[in-house]
């Protein structure tokens, strides 16, 4: 593989180095702000990934199309190495940006992408993963969580954990089981779940190498009863 830059690749850095140099909130320069206060930190971060949605560079490796920038590989590594070499924020929405975004563009409806993707691509609304279990790490086929259809709701119950960004999450990319008679790696439902539902409750877990202010930190979710969580169910043993 060829790694030398081309021509569009150096310009395409040029390019956003030079937005950085203008939009790097000027108290972030030199190390970070100093905020003792959670909320004041998680809104000044969305304002950061608004600022770059604005500007055209958030979820730049999704097409077009769906608001990205279609950027190649490179064009990836060169805007991570950028975003790393100016000690820029870290993007809030990361989750809904690398995974959930993603899922929805390859699985999702029409509606679906019309309703979630530009709210990830802004950072209006911050997404979670839901897999792993206390009883479900590595081998997430064991998941005990279970979904049971009601009307247009599903009803979910069981616990997640080590569910980064949970505390400040709007959505959660949940896996349920749906249908407990099918072999393990079977029977498994993603569901698009509204972390405002009644029934769902975040447990901060506090590690010891790292402070409270910190967005990278775990939770331990538990989900008693989650509504209006889906438009379509995404079935896993599609989400290859
Ligand atoms: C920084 C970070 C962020 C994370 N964020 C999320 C998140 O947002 N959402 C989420 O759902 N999860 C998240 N996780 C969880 C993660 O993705 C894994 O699911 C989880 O860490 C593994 O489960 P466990 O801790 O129960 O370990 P276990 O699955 O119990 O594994 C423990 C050890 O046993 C080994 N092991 C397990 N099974 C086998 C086997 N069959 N054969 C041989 N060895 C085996 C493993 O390699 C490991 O060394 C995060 C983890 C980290 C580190």
């Amino acid at each position: 593989m060829d790694l030398n830059q081309t021509p569009a690749e150096r310009q395409f850095r040029d390019e956003f180095r030079e937005w950085l140099k203008g939009n790097l909130p000027a108290e972030w320069i030199g190390g970070g702000i100093n905020s003792e206060e959670r909320g004041a930190y998680i809104d000044y971060l969305r304002q950061w990934q608004r600022k770059l949605y604005e500007g055209g560079w958030a979820g730049i490796s999704w097409p077009k199309e769906y608001g990205g920038r279609g950027a190649s590989l490179m064009e990836q590594s060169i805007f991570q190495e950028e975003m790393a070499r100016a000690n820029a924020p870290q993007l809030v929405g990361t989750i809904g940006l690398s995974l959930v975004g993603p899922t929805i563009i390859a699985m999702g409806t029409e509606e679906q992408k019309a309703r979630y993707l530009p709210s990830i691509l802004s950072g209006d609304e911050i997404w979670c993963q839901g897999f792993s279990e206390p009883n479900a790490g590595s081998d997430v086929a064991a998941l005990g969580t279970k979904a049971l259809r009601d009307g247009d709701d599903f009803i979910v119950n069981g616990q997640k954990i080590w569910t980064s960004f949970a505390q400040m999450a709007d959505w959660c990319l949940l896996l349920v089981r749906t249908d407990p008679s099918a072999p393990k790696h079977k029977g498994i439902t993603c569901l698009l779940t509204d972390m405002h539902s009644d029934g769902v409750s975040v447990r901060p877990l506090r590690q010891m190498s790292v402070t409270p202010v910190l967005t990278k930190s775990f939770s331990q979710t538990f989900v008693s009863r989650a509504r209006k969580s889906w438009v379509r169910s995404i079935r896993a043993g599609q989400l290859r």
